[in-house]
């Protein structure tokens, strides 16, 4: 297991670390090109940490030791990419591949698999692990592209979405706990926000995630999704139930509040605060003044609602209440 270490270049050296903030889009290998002995991992921090006289820098630099150093935070801008104010310098994580002679090229690559892992499991928001040569041509990294050194492009992908290249001991896959008969043929499935790997081993791009697709075959841990055309593991599926219709009852419980909570989109816990952010969405929509609270024993949102129902207008709600059954009537539509 590698262990990451901060050796941040000082804030103060703007120009390899100019602090320009950022959400992570993809994963840039390099290859340092610097077989001298002892062009390490260490070594290439310490350049970067007392001041690259090269306009240049990178975030992480790996080696065959279980030190890992992060000279950019994540979320900063590196200059690695040679695309000046491209998507390459700007959102993506730099990693340097150390090629020193003395130092062992596979367990180095096995390293580097573990830290992109680690990095496509902590931001989301990257979908792609690309060559520097995709950003400005150049031959980075040079080895990896030729596969002269036993490891090419193709293998290492492999070995990222298999996650074999950075332990000593192969890892078990954990147990899948989701039976398969869950599932059903031309059921409505959601993709897990938390999936990362097709079942056949390729990473599953940002925005197929939350997506919900139909069950098209079965088979023993995964079924195969019609509009991905993709094999899914099961323990990344969930299945999408047809929301209950609401009882048209005219009383604000939890169901309702809930359900006007989705459409609203505020956070969904069936309660009304004091403020509430659903109130105040609601106030929002009536053009009401936005407090967040229904005020008591008069409330102008209540009036406005009931106003545009033609229900009573007195400006409360009732138990029961003509405004609130109306609600659940158009809740149960779909619109409010
Ligand atoms: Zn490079």
């Amino acid at each position: 297991m590698v262990r990451i270490i901060e050796m941040l270049i000082p804030k103060s050296n703007k120009k390899t670390r100019p602090g320009i903030k950022r959400v992570p889009r993809s994963i840039t290998i390099h290859e340092t090109d610097n077989e001298g002995i002892g062009a390490n991992a260490l070594a290439h921090a310490k350049l970067q940490y007392n001041g690259n006289i090269r306009l240049a820098s990178w975030h992480l630099q790996v080696d065959d030791e279980p030190e890992v150093y992060l000279s950019i935070p994540y979320d900063e801008v590196a200059y690695a990419a040679g695309d000046g104010k491209g998507p390459g310098n700007m959102y993506s994580i730099h990693i340097e591949v150390c090629v020193n002679r003395d130092g062992n090229y596979f367990k180095t690559v096995n390293h580097t698999v573990e830290v992109v892992r680690y990095l496509l499991n902590k931001f989301p928001s990257i979908t792609e692990v690309v060559q520097h040569h995709k950003w400005n041509g150049k031959n980075c990294p040079r080895y990896l592209r030729s596969g002269t050194k036993g490891i090419s492009w193709q293998q290492f992908l492999q070995k990222v979405a298999k996650g074999n290249g950075g332990s000593d001991t192969p890892q078990v896959p954990p147990k899948d706990k989701t039976p398969n008969h869950l599932f059903k043929i031309g059921e409505k499935v959601r993709i897990k926000k938390s999936a990362t790997y097709y079942a056949t081993g390729e990473g599953i791009p940002a925005y197929i995630k939350g997506r919900t697709d139909i069950v098209l075959q079965k088979s023993a841990n995964r079924v195969l999704l019609k509009g991905i055309n993709s094999w899914v593991k099961t323990e990344d599926l969930e299945v999408v139930r047809a929301a209950a219709a609401l009882a048209i009852d005219g009383y604000m419980g939890p169901a309702t509040i809930k359900a006007l909570q989705r459409y609203f989109g505020t956070p969904i816990d069936g309660v009304i605060s004091r403020p509430s952010l659903l109130i105040k969405a609601m106030q929002k929509w009536l053009g009401t003044q936005q407090d967040g609270i229904i005020s008591e024993p008069y409330s102008t949102m209540v009036a406005a609602l009931q106003r545009r129902y033609q229900t009573p207008v007195d400006g409360k709600i009732s138990r029961p209440s003509l405004v609130v059954k109306e609600l659940q009537r158009r809740l149960n539509r779909g619109k409010l």
